[in-house]
């Protein structure tokens, strides 16, 4: 049975600025709300956009994050970030930073410093997804997932990618799996189409399960979602078939709903509201460690 759409929310009109160097469209917590689509929490997608040569790295400084994992998908221009852990790197298009923030970090993300002086195409998406309680004290840490580590299922008009989870496509004997390892079930599946390609896959009923149409227009079902818009589906059917009107890159999210209070307050996401003071208190004493 198809899985069927709720919504197919359009882009706002105006992007938000995350610090200077992310320009971004939000649907959760706007168009979805957290509860929702459990267990992903927050979705900026900046669609591309031309940035100017700078000598400067534009981004955003040192911030903390607790309590979920960023999840950093670069398509266009690259990112370069610094940890309290110690830790640095670049995510280049086609690489996916999936960072376990849990017990408390700080970072930085910005344009990769070669990026920036050439200047040219940005596009980006940053996803945030909940840990369940039990893990959200677990020590920090990230995955460097590189394009070459994805799983990759070629078709006839496209190819597609998968972070994480799996994905069970009519006709191959083998489940593709993604590269990344997550705390609860969750599908992320980079998808690119030329114009009439074609996929169709199914997504356990139970998932809370949304695509965005990063590039192209597209045949959701027998629905047309536009080039940035964002379908979320009900948990009512299973098979989704895509089709590219042009062109497209699309993103498949899905995750098993995490059925645990959320508290959330900025980059903190906890269970409770005494949890959300502890971890302000914990920031402000420097316990996430120190970054300049
Ligand atoms: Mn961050």
């Amino acid at each position: 049975m198809n899985k069927i759409i709720e919504s197919i929310i359009p882009r706002s009109s105006r992007p938000n600025m995350v610090g200077d160097g992310f320009r971004v469209f939000n649907f959760i917590p706007g168009g979805v709300q957290q509860r929702r689509i459990s267990p992903l929490l927050m979705l900026d997608f900046a669609a591309e956009y031309n940035f100017a040569p700078s000598a400067r790295e534009r981004g955003v400084d040192v911030h903390p994050h607790k309590g979920f994992e960023t999840v950093t998908i670069a398509y266009k221009g690259s990112v370069a970030h610094h940890d309290s852990a110690g830790s640095s790197g670049v995510i280049n298009p086609g690489d996916v930073q999936w960072m376990t923030a849990g017990n408390g970090i700080l970072h930085k993300e910005y344009h990769e410093k070669e990026y920036s002086q050439k200047g040219g195409p940005f596009e980006m998406v940053q996803l945030w997804v909940n840990l369940p309680k039990k893990d959200k004290s677990t020590a920090p840490h990230y995955q460097a997932l590189t394009a070459d580590k994805m799983g990759r299922l070629e078709l006839p008009q496209g190819v597609a990618n998968v972070i994480a989870g799996q994905l069970a496509v009519a006709g191959q004997p083998d489940k593709i799996k993604g590269p990344a390892e997550t705390y609860t079930p969750v599908n992320l599946f980079d998808i690119k189409l030329n114009k009439g390609g074609e996929i169709s896959f199914p997504i356990p009923a139970s998932h809370n399960t949304a695509l965005l149409v990063i590039e192209g227009n597209i045949m959701v079902n027998d629905s047309t979602a536009p080039q940035h818009s964002f379908v979320l589906f009900k948990n009512e059917g299973e098979d989704i078939t895509i089709k590219a009107l042009e062109n497209s890159v699309v993103l498949l999210l899905s995750g098993e709903p995490i059925n645990e209070p959320i508290v959330s307050y900025g980059p903190f996401v906890m269970n409770t509201q005494e949890e959300i003071y502890e971890a302000i208190h914990d920031f402000q004493r420097g316990k996430f460690g120190t970054l300049v």
